[in-house]
C-alpha cells in the first residue's frame, strides 16, 4: 500500500490517500478542506476510488466532503457512533467555524472490529472514543490512520462535545498500544509516528 499525506486548509488536517499498488484501488480519508485540491489529487492518482472514510466528523475533517462526493459518488464510511454528528452543526463544530454541515450522509456505518474489502485484503476499523464519541482509527497492513485520537507526542483534545479524557486514554491503551509495536501511525494532524515511539514517549498516555 502507498500512503500520500496532504495537509489541507487552515487547520492542516491531513487528507490521506491510500493506494493498493496491486489492484490500483484507492481510498481517501478526511477530505477536510480545499475541495479542488483534493479532487485533483484523486484525479491525478489515476487510481479507482473505492471509499471516502471519515475518522470523525469535526469540521476540519469534513469540509470538502460534499464537493468530493459530488464528483466521486463512492460510499462514505463513518463510525456508527459518529453518524449523528456528521450533519449536526454543534457536534461537528461547523457552527463554531462559521461553516455549514455537509448535506452528505454516510453510506456505511461501521462498528469496532468491522472490516471492508480493499485491494487484495481488507481494512479494519477500531472504535476509539475520547476525542469524539465516534472517533475511529483505520488499520491496514502495519499502518494505522489515527484521526485526532493520537498524534506524534500528543493526543487529541477532549474538551469538545462528546469528548472524554478517560475514554481517549482507554482507547489509546487498549486499542492502539495493543497493536504490533512496529505499526506506523498516521495522525489527523502533523507527522507520522509509531506505536513503539508513543508507548515510550507520549507524555499524556504512556506505559
Ligand atoms: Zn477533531
Ligand atoms: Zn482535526
Amino acid at each position: 500500500m502507498k500512503i500520500k499525506t496532504s495537509p489541507l486548509g487552515n487547520m492542516g488536517a491531513n487528507f490521506y490517500m491510500v493506494t493498493c499498488e496491486e489492484t490500483n484501488e484507492l481510498f481517501v480519508v478526511d477530505p477536510g478542506a480545499c475541495a479542488d485540491v483534493a479532487i485533483d489529487l484523486i484525479k491525478d492518482s489515476g487510481a479507482q476510488l473505492k471509499y471516502i472514510i471519515l475518522t470523525h466528523a469535526h469540521a476540519d475533517h469534513i469540509g470538502a466532503l460534499d464537493s468530493v462526493k459530488a464528483v466521486y459518488d463512492v460510499p462514505v464510511v463513518i463510525c456508527s457512533e459518529e453518524n449523528d454528528a456528521l450533519n449536526n452543526d454543534t457536534y461537528n463544530l461547523c457552527s463554531m467555524f462559521g461553516m455549514h454541515s455537509p448535506k452528505t450522509t454516510a453510506d456505511i456505518c461501521v462498528s469496532d472490529g468491522d472490516t471492508l474489502p480493499f485491494g487484495n485484503g481488507e481494512i479494519r476499523f477500531l472504535h476509539t472514543p475520547g476525542h469524539t464519541k465516534g472517533s475511529m482509527c483505520i488499520h491496514f497492513e502495519n499502518c494505522l490512520i489515527s484521526g485526532d485520537t493520537l498524534f506524534y507526542g500528543s493526543i487529541g483534545r477532549t474538551d469538545f462535545p462528546g469528548g472524554s479524557f478517560k475514554e481517549i486514554e482507554k482507547s489509546i491503551v487498549e486499542k492502539i498500544y495493543s497493536l504490533d509495536s512496529n505499526t506506523m501511525i498516521y495522525p489527523g494532524h502533523g507527522n507520522p509516528t509509531s506505536v513503539k515511539f508513543e508507548m515510550k514517549n507520549n507524555p499524556f498516555v504512556h506505559r
